[in-house]
């Protein structure tokens, strides 16, 4: 029988001075703290100007945001949990093409996390961050007409989640968006709580910062579902744009929690991504039908696995198939024919469970190859006239 699961009911800041920058108390924004230049070389780079601020809190932001409207300034949000890649940074990039001001929010958000997930584990980079953040600052500066990442917003917890301490349990107490039944599938289903924590912190970060235009990957597809949706159902004035996803020279997509993976898993861990374009494949071929277009996507994972299953336990890497979907772009209801004129998304989920055996001259990411890594990928079947 087969593994895979192809549908389910619903189911702070320690700043190091880096050598090339130096964060100080800026004069006139509250607690807004900024990075500037000190080397000749960058001080007086041509367009060196203006430094990104780093704020903590709202009211700071809000006086920069009302500052950059009344200059006719426009903003472009690029919300993550930080641990930054190429990925986020061209999310940025592509805000910056569209937008005067780029800000940035870096906030791992305790409520899409579930009582049982990795929030304590979640590499945190902040330092790294910035660093890179900086560096691509410079690098728009030199691009003609490009918008420059102008703030960072970094909130502490009891600035994001005011009146309560916020609650990841499934009944949840507080102030939470919830969208039923979208949030349930798929992901949702896995992780019950995960997309009532994004819709409600994408909700106070969009009301915080007041952007014109909000950046996402297409990473996470269904993510951007929900905020699509979000911006719908509560007519938020606001675009959202997808940018495609980034992914490694052999396909898997860059995520901040590959660090995790060592040299096994990361071989192994590819099957998700291989497997979503044999599905793809099929459609490109003129299938239609969900067991047409998904075979092939199952047969790849269980011959991967039964591979793995057959090597001995220190050379094996071990993974779960949670699912793997065909649905539809708007609702992610799961499909059993896919209609051209609207096309489809793929998408899968599995969990690289720990490493076995580990050898001691091997490398075993972050953790030592012990945290269960999960995976997850789509691919977006265009409409075809
Ligand atoms: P995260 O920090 O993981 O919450 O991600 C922040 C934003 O970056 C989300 O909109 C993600 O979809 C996006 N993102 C993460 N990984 C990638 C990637 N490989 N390619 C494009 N966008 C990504």
């Amino acid at each position: 029988m087969s593994s895979i699961r192809h549908f389910r009911v619903p189911k702070a800041c320690s700043y190091a001075t880096a050598s090339f920058c130096r964060i100080h108390q800026a004069p006139n924004t509250g607690n807004a703290l900024r990075f500037l230049s000190t080397t000749p070389a960058l001080r007086d780079a041509k367009h060196f100007a203006p430094e990104t601020k780093i704020f903590r809190d709202v009211e700071p932001l809000r006086e920069f945001r009302r500052a950059a409207l009344l200059n006719k300034r426009t903003v472009g949000l690029v919300p993550t949990m930080g641990a930054l890649h190429e990925g986020h940074l061209s999310l940025v990039r592509h805000a910056a093409a569209e937008n005067t001001d780029v800000i940035v929010t870096i906030y791992v958000n305790p409520t899409q996390f579930g009582l049982n997930e990795d929030l304590a584990s979640y590499p945190k980079t902040w330092e790294t961050d910035l660093r890179m953040l900086h560096t691509l600052d410079r690098e728009l500066a030199s691009v003609e007409g490009a918008g420059r990442v102008t703030a960072v917003f970094a909130p502490s917890t009891k600035t994001m989640y005011p009146t309560l301490p916020p609650d990841s349990s499934i009944p949840g107490v507080g102030s939470f968006i919830e969208m039923r039944p979208l949030g349930q599938l798929l992901e949702g289903a896995s992780r019950p709580v995960f997309f009532r924590g994004v819709a409600t912190v994408c909700m106070k970060l969009f009301n915080i910062c007041q952007p014109e235009r909000v950046y996402f990957g297409q990473k996470d597809v269904q993510q951007t579902v929900v905020i699509k949706r979000l911006v719908k159902d509560f007519h938020l004035p606001i675009g959202v744009k997808i940018v495609p996803t980034s992914r490694e020279p052999d396909g898997l997509a860059l995520s901040s929690r590959n660090v995790y993976l060592g040299a096994r898993r990361r071989t192994v861990g590819i099957v998700l991504s291989q497997a979503l374009r044999k599905a793809e494949a099929q459609y490109k071929a003129g299938k239609r039908t969900r067991g047409d277009i998904l075979w092939p996507a199952s047969d790849h994972a269980d011959q991967t696995k039964m591979a793995q299953d057959t090597l001995e336990p220190h050379k094996r890497a071990r993974f779960e198939v949670d699912y793997i979907s065909l649905a539809d772009p708007e609702t992610m209801e799961e499909l059993d024919e896919v209609d051209p004129a609207r096309g489809a998304i793929l998408s899968g989920a599995v969990k690289m469970l720990p490493v076995e055996e580990p050898n001691e001259s091997e490398d075993l990411g972050v953790g030592g190859g012990q945290i269960p890594v999960r995976l997850i990928d789509n691919i977006v079947l265009d409409p075809v006239s």
